[in-house]
């Protein structure tokens, strides 16, 4: 079974930093179309602050989530905040003193942060939402496990099936959130919230098939 060290939490954190700062400008230009363009700049500044709070310092994966979603809930603002936070900080739970991750663990974790986010969010699929690239996601990673697939190829169905899901916000009416108010105006663009989410989840990809590499 293809696994990876979790001593190495590093590799992956500071990847996504890099993935959220690189697109910030994007990701807010995508929120000002029918949102108010704060998503890049509430999501760089939440992302800034955790690799200043881990920088220099070793931390597993679980440590690297975690404080990544504690700086989330607590220190950014905006719908994504608390979405975000609780998705890092339950994603991290199911790693917590595991010396390795494996694609079964992964799956829980990611299973765990979905769940998190439906739960506070009360968004459903279709409503134009970051859970509109999360959920396809975990389920192409799910049906590519279940089906034998090696780790490496799940986590690349898993990006795909994220960028999709992304894609198909694009057609959407947004039921949540700010854009909600803009009706069927809000059909025609991306949702950001969708948008960072495939960054994110694109970013862990390609961390964890390097580190399995
Ligand atoms: P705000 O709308 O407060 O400015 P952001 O711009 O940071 O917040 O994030 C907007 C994104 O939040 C949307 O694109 C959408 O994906 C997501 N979102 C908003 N409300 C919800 C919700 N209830 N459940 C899931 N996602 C939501
Ligand atoms: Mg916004």
């Amino acid at each position: 079974m293809e696994s990876f060290a979790s001593s190495t939490g590093a590799a992956v954190v500071e990847d996504l930093v890099r993935a959220i700062r690189d697109n910030a400008a994007s990701l807010s230009d995508i929120d000002g179309a029918i949102g108010d363009g704060d998503h890049g700049i509430n999501m760089s500044k939440g992302f800034t602050l955790c690799a200043e709070r881990l920088a220099g310092t070793q931390y597993d994966l679980a440590t690297g989530l975690s404080t990544l979603g504690t700086l989330l809930l607590t220190e950014i603002g905006g719908a994504m905040g608390p979405l975000y936070g609780t998705f890092f900080r339950e994603m991290a739970k199911p790693a917590k003193g595991q010396e390795r991750i494996d694609g079964p663990l992964f799956q829980t974790m990611l299973q765990r942060a979905t769940d998190a986010v439906v739960v506070l969010g009360g968004a459903h699929l279709g409503d134009k939402t970051l859970l509109d690239t999360l959920a396809p996601a975990l389920e192409a990673l799910k049906a590519a496990l279940a089906a034998g697939t090696s780790f490496t190829e799940a986590l690349a169905a898993m990006g795909e099936a994220a960028e999709r899901g992304k894609e198909s916000t694009r057609d959407m009416i947004a039921k949540m959130g700010r854009a909600s108010r803009l009706g069927e105006r809000s059909r025609g663009v991306l949702d950001a919230g969708a948008a960072s989410c495939a960054l994110i989840l694109r970013s862990m990809e390609r961390s964890f098939r390097k580190l399995l590499a």
